[in-house]
């Protein structure tokens, strides 16, 4: 089978907190999943510093936290939702953790990863560009017979991830069209309550008008934009 007609069909998006998934690309995330695609996440925080409320202690927010990702992941199709726990707000993308999301990569060999674009001008929040600078680089690492060889069991291969989908970018060269997919989108981030509060409709109006404003770009009523690496 040629690259062109090879079937992409598992997906793997790496986000620090929950919610970014369903900011990021929520309604690509939905289609993908309509289409028959197997998506899972890794969540590399539980958003445990998420609140200003003072009175939430951040394991109990973290708790809420990943029942709210885990609801919001069961609105858009996606079969897994793995949290690895670090803590929020200090991630860091060390060796230790690009080793880590390697193995889960060999493990779980998708054909495409959906992560948080790390080059974004002015990407204030430190986890965000560790998790995308962190899944760049354990993309590259999985792809190499040389790096990290105590994952490879016997003569099992690296695993070459297809493509990249950087949300959040500064560089679009790729848009998906989300028409059908806004609805899940909004009903998925209507999940993260602590998030996003109760006020559903403010939440559809402000999200429908931003997947809007993203078409016009391309086009389309309503899209989600990406800087899109093949590999
Ligand atoms: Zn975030």
């Amino acid at each position: 089978m040629s690259e062109e007609t090879k079937i992409l069909d598992r997906v793997l998006v790496i986000a620090a907190h929950p919610d970014d998934p369903e900011f990021g690309c929520g309604g690509t995330i939905a289609k993908w999943s309509a289409a028959g695609k197997d998506v899972r996440y890794l969540l590399l925080t539980s958003g445990d510093k998420g609140s200003k409320d003072r009175n939430l202690r951040p394991e109990q927010l973290a708790a809420k936290r990943e029942a709210e990702q885990r609801a919001a992941a069961a609105e858009l199709g996606v079969k897994e939702v793995i949290f690895l726990r670090h803590p929020d707000g200090l991630l860091e993308n060390s060796l230790g953790l690009r080793r880590e999301l390697a193995a889960y990569i060999r493990r779980l060999k998708p054909h495409i990863v959906a992560a948080i674009d790390p080059w974004r001008h002015y990407q204030l929040h430190p986890d965000h560009r560790a998790a995308g600078i962190a899944a760049i680089d354990a993309v590259w690492s999985a792809r190499e017979w040389n790096i990290f060889p105590e994952q490879l069991e016997g003569d099992e291969d690296p695993w070459r991830v297809s493509e990249v989908y950087f949300f959040w970018t500064d560089n679009p060269d790729h848009h998906e069209d989300v028409t059908d997919f806004v609805d899940a989108r909004i009903a998925s981030l209507a999940c993260h309550v602590s998030q996003v509060g109760e006020d559903r409709e403010k939440l559809a109006s402000r999200i429908r008008e931003r997947t809007a404003k993203t078409g016009e770009e391309a086009g389309m009523a309503h899209a989600e934009s990406f800087k899109l690496i093949k590999f």
